[in-house]
């Protein structure tokens, strides 16, 4: 039976509009590798990405290379190789266990070890100090960094200084975070070596499987360009490792068309989150701050304890709801990482595990779906068994 509440709902551009496109790619006869669509798209996520943070007399855009890609995991794996190339099995890449597993999977892809770091306890943000304790007894080439949840990492700066440090490039993973900002205003984009975004259909900005890699460092958006054809260079020698990970056509034309709606879409997920954060904060529960200023990929929601997480979530689940708790199982706790170091005892990702509850967030969700969600969570709480009475 399908739920009441599904988790995800995309909301598609109209597919009559989609057809047009489709007619015009056929028309030119260029389907793939660069064609004016995907030239087009990375054009605009590029004036996206710039457009609130052009410094005064310069140009929208300035400096600001994106490079689409299949999906966001390619992105990690072509980042990672443009930054530090293919490691030989023995040096590491610091990653949070509080994150999605593609990133501890492409850093074995890429011949590094996973080392796993602890998030902050307050704002579920990988925690700088954590990272610090592992740089002093693993020989570390790179940092995997991840955005939790998309939302822009207050001490964002304090990362790239420690990169700067430790003498090892920052890649960023925001792949649920494209058009989510920084506390300064910034949107998320231009920090550390490059970001990472995914326009998975799960994702705020959704075009089915896609992604983008974006940089302010030419030689890094070249390098990743050429890893996603083969790595061949301009003369279409392979020169470098390479696979196939270049983003279609019509992938592109259906972003181009999500990007034209994209500002009423984070409109509508942004009151979605306030609506459940004013009705559920008074209750205990906690966002995971910075979640207003993100694109809001779901309600990431922080209970008191493991009990009435626990209880909320079934209390969800029983009525229709498909709310879920990202990130459980957290990355260490797979099999495939089982034997992977650890930076201390993750103590706060796994209190994190315990505790979170990951709410639907919709692009355009009915006000009753919110009110229904809110009134569930509400009697879960209670203790209160009384079936709760459908809102519509
Ligand atoms: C969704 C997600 C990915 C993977 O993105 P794809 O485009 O599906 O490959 C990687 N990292 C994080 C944190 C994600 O949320």
């Amino acid at each position: 039976m399908s739920p009441r509440v599904p988790f995800i709902r995309p909301v598609m551009p109209d597919p009559h509009l989609i057809g047009e496109d489709m007619g015009a790619i056929v028309a030119s006869n260029w389907y793939t590798n660069f064609g004016p669509f995907e030239r087009e798209f990375s054009t605009r996520l590029g004036d996206y990405v710039a457009g609130n943070a052009a410094p005064p007399g310069s140009e929208r855009g300035d400096g600001v290379h994106v490079v689409t890609v299949a999906n966001a995991t390619l992105g990690l794996l072509a980042a990672i190789i443009a930054t530090v190339g293919r490691g030989d099995g023995t040096r590491s890449i610091l990653v949070p266990s509080f994150t999605f597993a593609a990133g501890p999977q492409v850093i074995e892809w890429c011949g590094y070890r996973p080392v796993f770091i602890d998030i902050d306890h307050w704002t579920h943000q990988p925690s700088v100090e954590s990272a610090r304790t592992a740089l002093e007894v693993h020989d570390v080439a790179a940092l995997l960094y991840c955005n939790t949840f998309g939302i822009g990492n207050e001490r964002i700066a304090d990362w790239e200084v420690f990169a700067a440090d430790a003498g090892v490039p920052l890649v960023i993973d925001s792949a649920a975070g494209f058009g989510s900002e920084y506390a300064d205003g910034r949107r998320l984009g231009l920090a550390g070596a490059c970001e990472v975004f995914s326009f998975h259909a799960t994702k705020p900005f959704a075009i089915g499987e896609g992604g983008a890699v974006v940089t302010r460092d030419p030689a890094v958006a070249d390098a990743v360009r050429s890893f996603e054809n083969f790595g061949f260079d301009r003369t279409r020698s392979s020169t470098m490792p390479g696979l196939n990970a270049k983003l279609q056509e019509i992938n592109a034309a259906i972003g181009l068309r999500q990007l034209a709606l994209f500002d009423g879409t984070l409109e509508a997920r942004r009151a979605v989150a306030s609506a459940y954060a004013s009705a559920l904060e008074p209750l205990g529960m906690r966002f995971t701050p910075g979640l207003e200023r993100s694109s809001v990929c779901f309600g990431a929601m922080i209970a008191p304890d493991r009990e009435s997480r626990d209880r909320v979530l079934d209390r969800l689940v029983a009525s229709g709801v498909e709310a879920r708790a990202y990130y459980q199982p957290v990355a260490h706790l797979h099999p495939a990482f089982a034997a992977a170091h650890r930076a201390d005892e993750l103590e706060s990702t796994a209190h994190a595990a315990d505790t979170v509850v990951s709410l639907p967030v919709h692009s355009h969700m009915a006000d009753d779906d919110v009110a229904f969600v809110v009134e569930t969570i509400t009697r879960a709480l209670d203790g209160s068994n009384v079936d709760v009475v459908e809102a519509s």
